[in-house]
């Protein structure tokens, strides 16, 4: 929502009260120049820059990511999956539509990178506004892309990757469904035995988030949470779920993901081997 409010400037605010959790604090943030602004059948879009975040993606009024530190979240979604996977070769981007986590994933030897965002604008904006974001990885030949609703589209896919990740929006909107235990079912349905899923499992302190996180470890037999502080998110640190049938995710050790890290000879400017490692130590009881 766009207000009048300091320095005689039109401030948004974030809409975070369609998320059900507090209605008592927001953060505003004022937008300099506005970009883009539109509404596809799925979602109101809109992108504009500022002068501390750089340019922002927001959805039906709530903060995507800002290119300044876009970065950090994507690294922390897309490599701790990879890496936790001995292997890995087939993945799934389940949303993910900025191209972000394309971007990450193309960075890594694999066969074939499906993304399935049920909004094709959000897609072709996000490449001709936020060219950064995805960094052309969409023309990378292994990246496959389907605008379809996630929720049916990963019933074709039985027992097929290796890693699955989903960065889909908070639980509003068309996302809704993908915050259940019905999708979470779905999502081990279609790994290979030793997949592994990652989440993007919002801030610690929302009460949806804990309760995905809850349903997601009571699923699958290995859970890890890792966390990661994010410039345009800061009420909390994010947090980044990740779970497997069959790997035991406490189990890899730094030195395996230093090797596997080496191994893959990729460049990041946020994850590291001990990165993955000390973002997984939770403090007391807040997962
Ligand atoms: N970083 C983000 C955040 O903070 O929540 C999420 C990034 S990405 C822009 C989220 C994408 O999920 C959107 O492009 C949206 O269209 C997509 N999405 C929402 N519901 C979906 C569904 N049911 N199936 C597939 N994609 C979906």
């Amino acid at each position: 929502m766009r207000k009048k409010f300091l320095f005689g400037k039109e401030w948004f605010f974030e809409e975070t009260a369609k998320l059900g959790e507090s209605q008592s604090f927001a953060w505003g943030v004022i937008p300099e120049k506005t970009v883009f602004s539109g509404k596809t059948p799925y979602q109101r879009i809109e992108i504009f820059d500022t002068a501390d975040f750089g340019r922002m993606l927001v959805l039906d009024g709530l903060i995507q990511l800002c290119t300044k530190y876009e970065y950090v979240y994507h690294e922390m979604l897309v490599h701790p999956a990879l890496f936790y996977h001995p292997r890995p070769r087939k993945v799934l981007i389940i949303g993910g539509g900025d191209g972000g986590a394309v971007r990450e994933a193309v960075k890594h030897p694999l066969e074939e990178i499906i993304l399935v965002d049920i909004d094709k604008q959000v897609i072709d904006i996000s490449k001709k506004y936020l060219p950064t974001v995805s960094a052309g990885a969409f023309r990378d030949p292994r990246v496959k892309v389907y605008s379809e609703d996630a929720v049916n589209f990963i019933e074709r896919y039985p027992g097929y990757f290796d890693v699955i990740i989903n960065d889909s929006t908070d639980e509003y909107g068309p996302s809704h469904p993908l915050w259940s235990v019905r999708f979470y079912k779905r999502i081990s349905a279609a790994l290979r035995r030793r997949g592994i899923a990652g989440f993007q499992t919002a801030y610690f302190r929302e009460g949806f988030a804990q309760k995905a996180r809850k349903e997601i470890k009571g699923l699958f037999s290995f859970f890890k949470v890792h966390r990661a502080y994010i410039g345009c998110f800061p009420f909390d640190e994010c947090t980044f779920s990740f779970a497997s049938q069959a790997v035991d995710l406490a189990r890899v050790s730094r030195k395996t993901l230093r090797e596997r890290y080496t191994k893959a000879g990729i460049q990041t400017r946020y994850y590291s081997p001990e990165v993955h490692s000390a973002s997984g130590v939770i403090p007391g009881k807040v997962s």
